[in-house]
């Protein structure tokens, strides 16, 4: 019985995944489709109108491509390859990378007795992307990106928390299902990705949230017992 429950959970995931496939990509597909009729038909069009065109062709490739690659990262996440690594280090260039608005601030607290990290770099620094991203997203409106990372029972824990949206327990309850968002633009992949990266990696995910006020995730990842 056991099996079959399994087999029906797996088919029913299956259905939400091309269900979602076939909502995020028929969208920029139309928009192509237009574009090139457009391009093709149009007798003798202005260059600036073709020039709105091809810049509308270029992103919606972009927005396709970039659902092909969370999709195939969802897929067939490749197996983790551990290595020791400052899991601050990989926070902080995530930091760097990201230009985040002038109304997000950021407060960093790191312990400074923590051990390495030991688990997959760049699948870690995939994780905490993610959730940075949706931190920040929450905060469109202004707030406080906290990041800390402490030694708990010889694991690392890294918390992610912010004083966004927050979310009512209804929506907590759903976040790691592939293709849910409640994002206009959201591709709902972030978290499901993230939640089968920490499985593969022995890490665990916590999460609390207060609708109006704030979420918190933390991620707790086994330590190679070495100081950094
Ligand atoms: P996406 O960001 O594309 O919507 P995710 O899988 O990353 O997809 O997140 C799924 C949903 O979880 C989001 O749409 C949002 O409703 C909720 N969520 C995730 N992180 C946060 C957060 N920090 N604050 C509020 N809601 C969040
Ligand atoms: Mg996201």
């Amino acid at each position: 019985a056991q099996r079959k429950l399994e087999e029906k959970e797996r088919f029913a995931m299956l259905g939400r995944i091309s269900g979602g496939i076939a909502h995020e990509i028929r969208n920029p597909l139309n928009v192509l489709r237009t574009s090139a009729y457009f391009l093709l038909n149009a007798k003798a069009p202005a260059a600036e109108k073709q020039h709105e065109h091809l810049t509308r062709i270029d992103r919606q490739v972009a927005i396709i491509d970039s659902a092909v690659t969370a999709l195939s990262d969802l897929a067939r996440m490749p197996e983790p390859s551990a290595s020791s690594f400052e899991i601050t280090s990989v926070l902080e260039a995530i930091l760097c990378d990201m230009k985040l608005a002038g109304n997000i601030g950021v407060e960093q607290d790191f312990s400074d007795d923590l051990p390495l990290a030991l688990a997959d770099e760049k699948q870690l620094t995939l994780v905490f992307k993610n959730l940075i991203l949706n931190a920040v997203e929450a905060m469109s409106a202004g707030g406080v990106l906290r990041l800390s990372a402490s030694l708990q029972s010889q694991r690392v824990v890294v918390v992610v928390a912010d004083n966004g949206v927050g979310m009512t327990p209804d929506v907590v309850s759903q976040i790691t299902e592939p293709f849910f968002s409640t994002k206009s633009r959201g591709m709902g992949l972030g978290l499901p990705i993230t939640k089968a990266i920490l499985e593969k990696n022995r890490c665990e995910m916590q999460v609390e949230s207060e609708y109006g006020n704030g979420t918190t995730f933390s991620i707790s990842i086994p330590s190679s017992g070495v100081q950094s």
